[in-house]
C-alpha cells in the first residue's frame, strides 16, 4: 500500500468508513457502491480496500473478486427496477485513459436504448490486415519477453 495515496484517497476513505458512500457490497477485500456523479441511475464502482493505483499492481486474484463482484452486481441492476437494458463493464488505468481517482476500481454501468452514454472515436477508417498483424506481432513479442 502507498501510505501518501491512501490518506487523501477517497475511495480508502470510503473502504474505510471514514468517507460517505452508498454502498452496496461489502467484503474483507471489495467494496461496492454508488458512483458520486453517475453515467445513469445505478451506476456502480467496485474498487479493493487496499490503496491500489495502477491496473499492473493489482492482484490477479483482487482483480478476477472485482469481474466476479461486477457479474454478480450487474444481475442486481438488471432486477434492481432501475431502467437497465445492458451493462457496460469500464476501467480506466492511467490518466489518458481517462482515470481521475488514482485508486484502482471498476465500472458497472446500466445501460438503455437512447441513454445519454457515449462513447467516441474513429470507427470508420478501419487498419487494413497487414497493419493489425504489424500490431499483433508487437503485442505478443512484448507478452513472451515478460516472463
Ligand atoms: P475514473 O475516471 O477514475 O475511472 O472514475 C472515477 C469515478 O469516481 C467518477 O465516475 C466519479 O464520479 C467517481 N467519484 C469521484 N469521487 C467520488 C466520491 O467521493 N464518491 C463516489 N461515490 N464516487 C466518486
Ligand atoms: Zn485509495
Amino acid at each position: 500500500m502507498n501510505d501518501l495515496s491512501s490518506t487523501a484517497c477517497v475511495f480508502c476513505a470510503i473502504a474505510s468508513g471514514t468517507g460517505d458512500a452508498s454502498l452496496v457490497y461489502e467484503d474483507p477485500l471489495l467494496i461496492g457502491f454508488l458512483d458520486i456523479n453517475p453515467v445513469n441511475e445505478g451506476h456502480l464502482l467496485i474498487a479493493p480496500k487496499s490503496h491500489v493505483q495502477d491496473l499492473a499492481d493489482l492482484p490477479p486474484e483482487t482483480l478476477a473478486a472485482m469481474a466476479t463482484l461486477a457479474q454478480r452486481l450487474a444481475a442486481g441492476l438488471r432486477l434492481s427496477g432501475l431502467r437497465c437494458e445492458g451493462v457496460n463493464l469500464f476501467y480506466a488505468d492511467g490518466e489518458a485513459a481517462g482515470q481521475e481517482v488514482f485508486h484502482s476500481h471498476l465500472h458497472v454501468i446500466p445501460r438503455y436504448d437512447g441513454d445519454p452514454f457515449q462513447i467516441t472515436a474513429d470507427w470508420d477508417s478501419p487498419p487494413s490486415r497487414s497493419t493489425l498483424d504489424r500490431h499483433a506481432d508487437l503485442i505478443r513479442e512484448a507478452l513472451y519477453s515478460r516472463s
